[in-house]
């Protein structure tokens, strides 16, 4: 029977006008080719990154041989995620996939005992691929553990994957007599760390954009905080945490923060708070806003972070 007053008539149906729709709205959310939620740190950083000597060239050789390494060993050692392998993981991984315009990666577990941990692998020329660990997957609730799938997908959409490939193969190859070692500077191992920690913020907003709830982004990073011990029965006091993080804004020990390179989850806790106040999130989700939701520009938000993930100067007048 078919009823022609039905609303469900006026519901397009086709697929290539919702290809179109859909790359439309994803481009509406591109700044210059970056995405819009992206942190200016992050971006500037690159920028500087890429001006190094030699390092495009590094980034094929090593890009090139290790992914495909990689893959080898992860088939090997690891679980890959499908539709009919962890189906509720790859469904997560479908949604976050989905919200940032980018297609499905490919996901493996590994075992890992008590090291909670997850990363992303890709280069130009191949798929992306998301890692979890074990303890991550079976310490975390599934809102956590779809925020960490997030973070790894915010990677990708924001093209960090392969650079952080090359970065974590410099960085460990220092001191060795590889390629890298010759033309990297002490100054370009700093401007590299520096850039880890900023594209971790950019990731953990994308976490927030994808996320069921912004309390599950919050938790993923206290989760990392204590590992996941604390089962439910407890929860992390966000005021006492922030007290904390004061306290290591201005203790000169904190320039040891250098030589890391993910910014302290505690810093990551504050950083995610204040996206999550911020114009671009709305825009994303609006779902998510409240009539009396304080709003931030995209300019104040960054600046804000900026103070939160500063370890060089001291942080004047607090980070309220
Ligand atoms: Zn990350």
């Amino acid at each position: 029977m078919y009823d022609t007053n039905s609303p469900l008539n006026n519901i397009n149906v086709s697929f290539s006008d919702y290809v179109q729709r859909h790359a439309t709205s994803m481009e509406a959310h591109l700044v210059n080719g970056v995405p819009d939620y992206s942190f200016s740190l992050d971006n500037e950083l690159r920028k500087s990154m890429m001006k190094i000597p030699h390092f495009t060239s590094i980034c094929k050789t090593i890009t090139s041989s290790l992914v495909a390494q990689q893959i080898q060993i992860l088939n090997q050692e690891g679980i890959a995620v499908g539709p009919n392998q962890f189906p509720e993981i790859y469904r997560m991984t479908a949604d976050c996939a989905q919200k940032l315009g980018i297609g499905i990666p490919n996901v493996f577990i590994v075992n890992s005992p008590g090291e909670m941990n997850a990363y992303t692998i890709a280069a130009d020329d191949s798929s992306p691929i998301v890692v979890l660990y074990s303890s991550i997957v079976e310490r975390m609730t599934p809102g956590e553990l779809k925020g960490v799938i997030a973070h790894e997908c915010g990677h990708i959409h924001n093209n960090h994957s392969a650079l952080q490939s090359v970065v974590n193969v410099i960085l460990s190859s220092l001191g060795g007599s590889g390629i890298a070692g010759m033309v990297i500077t002490l100054a370009n191992i700093a401007l590299m760390q520096f850039w880890t920690r900023a594209a971790e913020i950019t990731a953990d907003r994308a976490a927030l954009i994808c996320a069921d709830d912004v309390q599950d982004v919050i938790n993923m990073n206290s989760t990392l905080l204590t590992g996941g011990m604390i089962g439910k029965q407890y929860s992390v006091n966000l005021e006492s945490l922030r007290e904390q993080l004061e306290i290591t804004l201005n203790n000169p020990s904190k320039v040891y923060e250098v030589l890391s390179d993910h910014p302290s989850s505690v810093r990551r806790v504050f950083c995610t708070m204040e996206f999550s106040e911020c114009e671009t999130f709305f825009q994303w989700r609006p779902d998510f806003k409240r009539y009396d939701a304080v709003v931030r520009t995209k300019e104040e938000t960054d600046r804000r972070c900026q103070k939160l993930v500063n370890i060089l100067d001291n942080v004047k007048g607090g980070i309220r």
